[in-house]
């Protein structure tokens, strides 16, 4: 069987030590741990660290309870695995949301020059794989990342039905992500939500991650974007997500050492066709707020998490 990951084999490291990994038609092997990745179902790598993260005490002890949850679940292929924001269980105005926010980093992407069937486009938190699918055909490899199980599932089904066979599944912790300074796209949405300490972990990573001619997109969310919940005509439906404006975001980037960043502001509710939108735009915040931000020059950022506070695995 062919070990599809082969030719991605040197963008690749293990997440324990960052050593390179060396392939076989049927895993991947650490070079200095010796640690075996074994290829899943034909397209799943876990490239998962051997503990959690033991994440610092500012973080939500929720998140935390559900980020360790995630972390040791074993991987199954169960027929009933359904991803968050699954266009079967979502309705259809917030999906047309979601394929509108695609286009609109696809015309980013457009702007730099990803038009052609090249590269490799990677997606931190891939989730229903809105952009892994969306955005395949543009690329020559697409890296669909998730550490949830039952996304990862749902997405390769998918990719298998839609007959996509450049989307390489892999389940990765992306607060210790198996990248060293190796990807040129990055792509990271709906998750910078959790608090800025979780943010500032992950953009850390995510920088880390990009060659230093690389570039990332992120967003953050900005709930006020509306009039009417920023009069209290509308309940705070964002739970305990956080919500930032513009000036919060870009403090936030200039703390992980993101000096340079081109502000793409997204508004999911109308487009920018006509005068009078672009006039309403200029009142109202963006419900996105898109960021794309340069990888670091050398030396590497990685590693960012103490090794020394990793929980023991059961
Ligand atoms: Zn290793």
């Amino acid at each position: 069987m062919e070990n599809k990951f082969h030719e991605l084999a040197g963008r690749l490291r293990c997440p324990d030590d960052y050593a390179a990994l060396r392939f076989t038609a049927l895993a991947a092997t650490c070079t200095q741990c010796a640690r075996v990745y074994p290829v899943q179902h034909g397209a799943l790598l876990e490239l998962l660290p051997s503990r959690p993260v033991d994440l610092p005490a500012s973080h939500d002890p929720e998140y935390v309870a559900e980020y360790r949850r995630a972390f040791l679940q074993r991987f199954d292929m169960r027929e009933d695995r359904m991803s968050w924001g699954a266009p079967e269980i979502s309705a259809p105005r917030w999906i047309k949301k979601r394929e509108r926010q695609v286009q609109a980093v696809r015309a980013a992407l457009v702007g730099i020059g990803e038009v052609q069937r090249a590269g490799v486009l990677c997606d931190i938190s891939a989730g229903a794989g809105y952009y892994t699918f969306g955005l395949a055909r543009n690329f020559q490899h697409v890296l669909h990342c998730d550490l949830s199980v039952a996304s990862l599932a749902y997405a390769i089904r998918k990719a298998a039905r839609l007959r996509i066979d450049n989307v390489l599944f892999l389940r990765l912790d992306y607060f210790r992500m198996p990248f060293v300074q190796s990807l040129e796209r990055i792509l990271c949405f709906d998750t910078l939500i959790r608090g800025e300490s979780h943010e500032e972990l992950l953009l850390r990573q995510i920088r880390g991650a990009l060659t230093p001619a690389g570039s990332a997109i992120v967003d953050f969310h900005n709930w006020w974007h509306s009039p009417a919940r920023r009069m209290g005509l509308l309940p705070q439906n964002f739970a305990n997500n956080r919500s930032y404006s513009r000036a919060e975001a870009e403090s936030l980037l200039r703390r992980c050492g993101i000096e340079r960043c081109a502000f793409r502001p997204f508004y999911q509710e109308f487009e920018l066709t006509s005068s009078w939108r672009r006039a309403l735009s200029r009142l109202i915040p963006p419900a996105r707020l898109m960021f794309e931000f340069p990888g670091s020059s050398p030396p590497p950022v990685q590693p960012v998490v103490d090794d020394s506070k990793c929980l023991v695995a059961p």
